[in-house]
């Protein structure tokens, strides 16, 4: 057990006029109070234990969403937690391809009132079509939980200034940024602790202007997506720029890959940890204390990782992440298919009972297909990276595969390439990448990036 105790290194704010000692918080806050001082024995249980805990709970839903939701009606009824547990691994999969008509036959037809108010998330998915997705304020309250059980982890100290370089609208917190109060949405009384300043800029901000702004707000604490701090890194290295104050970068979103693990460490000399979250389904994997790895927050989820016939993958084996919230009664989704292929990991050495991630292999249609159609996961090593900066100085890259034996290779720079360099990187691709078919190299002065602001570093235009 760590000698860390969250509620004396963390305020909690007081919402009760002439209450100073011990404070109390609003009702929100106070519920996120008892969850996180749960949450925070729960860690340390073994594995088992926490199993059977999240099987009662299961056991609470599975029983919940056969009776309320039209989608469920005909799965088998569980007659105890143990015997669910039993038959988990014989309930399909639902597919995001699966779900309809914006996923109404999955709500439920009366969601307990006790549960709060229900909230819709958005997701566009990764056909490109929107789904809607209901939640109650219980998931809430485990939302914000797991947030500050990703600051209590990892050791941040409250008062610090957080810098956020985010996905914003055209016009909101554009360069020179935004300077403001607290780190989360809800300031005041309304905030769970209290928190130092945060400073703000819009993702669409050039590097140097990034930089700029690096240097001019000095955060101590960075939270932003991997394709951006990359570059922002690269940048910085270059110019010979370094922050003075920054101690710890968080990214989320994309693919975290040790290649960006490493240049951060090379240019800011910094701790980056991950987060492996979706709006619509709450935290899923918070980055142990001590180690590169992600634990699964089985509070709030039952993740597994299985194979094509809905059965568990061995630890090291890749296979799809499937994940059933635990909370949502508005909308159960029971063993949703993320889209992300993961590989689970042996017991951790920090000791902490929360099952191990080991690794997040990105989207589905990241996979690359071979032309006699062999799946293979493209991983660059961090030489491999290195040798195609020496041919040009690529800023950004993305490789799409157009066809069955066709990739292409987008690589973003300030200047064109030469001939000589186009032709030397398509020889690097064909090197570095698992893929026997041509591959054509495309330059641009910039990358596109999705809807929701990500740079997709593989993607596929097939099947
Ligand atoms: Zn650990």
């Amino acid at each position: 057990m760590p000698n860390f105790n969250w509620l004396d290194a963390y305020q909690i704010t007081s919402a009760v006029p002439h209450l100073e000692f011990p404070k109390l918080g609003n009702s929100m806050n106070m519920a996120i109070t008892v969850a996180l001082t749960q949450m925070e024995n729960s860690q340390w249980w073994d594995a088992e234990k926490i199993e059977k805990a999240q099987f009662a709970q299961l056991f609470q839903l599975v029983k919940y969403a056969i009776k309320s939701v039209p989608y469920y009606k005909d799965f088998p009824v569980p007659r105890t937690p143990q015997e669910l547990q039993h038959s988990w691994h014989t309930l399909p999969v639902l597919e995001r391809g699966n779900i309809t008509g914006e996923g109404s036959d999955l709500l439920s037809k009366y969601p307990p009132k006790s549960h709060g108010k229900i909230n819709t998330q958005y997701t566009s998915g990764s056909t490109g079509q929107p789904i809607a997705v209901k939640n109650t304020q219980l998931s809430r309250v485990f939302w914000r939980a797991f947030t500050t059980r990703d600051h209590i982890w990892h050791g941040r100290d409250p008062s610090w200034k957080l810098g956020h370089i985010r996905i914003a609208k055209t016009g909101v917190a554009e360069y020179p940024g935004t300077l403001g109060k607290g780190w989360g949405a809800l300031k005041g009384k309304d905030a769970l602790i209290e928190t130092g300043p945060i400073a703000g800029l819009n993702i669409n901000a050039k590097l140097e202007e990034q930089a700029e702004w690096l240097l001019r707000n000095e955060p101590d604490f960075l939270i932003t997506y991997p394709s951006v701090i990359q570059r922002l890194a690269e940048y910085c290295l270059q110019q010979g720029i370094r922050p003075k104050n920054l101690k710890q970068i968080e990214t989320i979103s994309e693919v975290l890959t040790d290649k960006v693990r490493h240049l951060v460490d090379q240019a800011f000399g910094v701790r980056i940890t991950d987060l492996y979250s979706t709006r619509e389904l709450g935290y899923l994997g918070l980055q142990c204390p001590e180690n590169d790895h992600y634990h699964i927050q089985s509070e709030g989820v039952y993740l597994e990782v299985v194979d094509e016939d809905g059965r568990a993958c061995p630890v090291g084996v890749p296979g799809k992440i499937v994940v059933t919230p635990l909370h949502n009664f508005a909308m159960p989704l029971i063993r949703y298919a993320v889209g992300d292929f993961g590989v689970m990991g042996t017991p951790c050495s920090c000791g902490r009972g929360l099952p191990v991630l080991k690794s997040i292999l990105g989207r589905e249609r990241n996979r690359l297909r071979q032309p006699d159609g062999e799946h293979r996961w493209i991983a660059l090593s961090a030489k491999a990276y290195g040798e195609m900066l020496t041919i040009a100085p690529v800023r950004e890259y993305q490789i799409v595969q157009v066809s069955l034996d066709e990739l292409t290779l987008n690589v973003a720079l300030e200047e064109e390439l030469t001939d000589d360099q186009t032709k030397a990187l398509s020889m690097w691709a064909k090197k570095s990448l698992p893929f026997s078919g041509t591959v054509r190299v495309v330059s641009h002065k910039k990358l596109e990036r999705s809807a929701n602001g990500k740079l997709e570093l593989f993607q596929s235009l097939i099947e």
